[in-house]
């Protein structure tokens, strides 16, 4: 009855992890939710103005398709502004969040049978979108390397095929940020083998003291022309549910972009699109600035917790908001009789046993990861993480297989 092209791809595990916790809390179990790919953070005083002006204002009709005229220009400045090179508004398209530039891109650029290179783990709507639009992904295990790319591996991934690459800096899920080095090495590849760079940089607003986000286009000028830079003001501004995105690339992608949003969704929420221009044009950065404090804080505290661990290892969270653990050892250790199971099983015992909620990193192509949000209140993430690691360190003496413990 369905279309082929809906056994390629399901629900977002992402989206499956949230609805288990929801599922948790109606059975009455107390859960602490670290499954959120958002910051619960209320809105910029700037944003919610702009959106109530924009409503008393009768604002309320069509707009042009990718976005009104000085929203753009605002955004191109912005972009200009971050990368060191100047831009024009034909160069940005405003959509309903980062998701729907991301898809844009994989509708206008990709053939059916494409390859684009994909770090692991990765976000789970990047293979998915590819699967939609019969393009492949190639996924490169970046495990062994702090969970960032080696060249020689993406290198090695090329074949005629390959269209483009994915960039996603900070990375969800695991938070690894990308050093200039590797990103002027991967432009570098990109010229080599004419190759795309799709350039995810929705988390590039929380990138935490010592370490810089870097920007492709300002490491190397030739790269901008081949550099489809995404972005959103879903997590910087808090603002997740009043979808608003972009995307920064050649006019020539653009003019696409907006002939195929022009018989999808039209243009963003017009509402919206006001606050957000509202914001970008009177605000001090004061906002964002508390924000990234804020998780900054929520990242120390919470690593310190987690630093108790046996047989876990954490990595370094150094952008975005999500921990992510590595439980191989955990799940391979002779304690546990020397039998394996997954990162589900290690989810659902975490919600069963301790009332917390994390998702598995089968959701992101590992299965030995665990993603856990520290977006939320700083007292609720600490009652959240001692619970895990109490949790996870009485499974030592235990016998495997999970199931027998549950
Ligand atoms: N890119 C990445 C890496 C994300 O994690 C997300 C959301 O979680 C998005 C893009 C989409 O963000 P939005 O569509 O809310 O702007």
């Amino acid at each position: 009855m369905l279309a082929q092209r809906m056994n390629s791809f399901s629900t977002s595990g992402t989206a499956k992890a949230r609805a288990a916790a929801k599922t948790a809390c109606e059975a009455g179990i107390d859960v602490i939710d670290l499954t959120a790919g958002e910051i619960l953070a209320d809105p910029p005083a700037t944003v919610r103005d702009g959106a109530i002006a924009a409503i008393e204002d009768g604002i309320n009709r069509y707009t042009d398709t990718i976005g009104i005229e000085p929203l753009r220009a605002a955004i191109a400045e912005k972009v200009s502004r971050e990368t060191g090179q100047l831009r024009a508004t034909d160069e940005i398209a405003v959509t309903a969040g980062a998701k729907q530039a991301l898809f844009n891109v994989a509708l206008a650029l990709l053939n059916p049978k494409d390859e684009v290179l994909i770090p692991a783990p990765y976000w789970t709507t990047f293979p998915a979108q590819l699967a939609i639009v019969g393009a492949k992904p190639v996924f490169v295990d970046t495990r062994t390397n702090n969970y960032l790319p080696r060249l020689q591996d993406l290198r090695a991934a090329i074949t005629p095929a390959t269209r483009a690459i994915v960039v996603n800096t900070p990375s969800n899920p695991t938070g690894a940020v990308y050093g200039r080095i590797l990103l002027a090495g991967i432009a570098e590849l990109a010229m080599e083998y004419d190759l795309w760079i799709i350039f995810d940089e929705c988390y590039s607003g929380f990138v935490h003291a010592p370490r810089q986000h870097a920007h492709m286009c300002s490491l190397n000028a030739m790269a901008r022309s081949r550099t489809l830079i995404i972005n959103s003001f879903s997590k910087q501004l808090a603002l997740t549910g009043w979808r608003i995105g972009y995307l920064a690339a050649p006019p020539k992608v653009i003019a696409a972009v907006k002939a195929l949003q022009s018989h999808t969704t039209s243009n963003p929420n017009v509402i919206a699109q006001h606050a957000v221009l509202k914001h970008l044009r009177e605000a001090d950065g004061h906002y964002e600035r508390a924000l990234e404090k804020r998780v900054s804080r929520a990242r120390q505290s919470g690593l310190k917790i987690l630093s108790r661990l046996h047989h876990v290892r954490v990595s370094e969270a150094e952008g975005g908001f999500y921990f992510y653990l590595d439980l191989k050892d955990l799940l391979s250790s002779g304690s546990f009789g020397g039998e394996t199971g997954d990162a589900d099983d290690i989810a659902g015992l975490l919600i069963e046993k301790a009332g917390v909620a994390g998702i598995s990193g089968t959701a992101f192509g590992d299965p030995f990861g665990l993603r856990l949000s520290y977006g939320l209140a700083q007292e609720q993430l600490e009652v959240g993480l001692e619970k895990l690691v109490r949790t996870l360190n009485a499974l030592e003496p235990v016998t495997w297989p999970l199931q027998a413990i549950r």
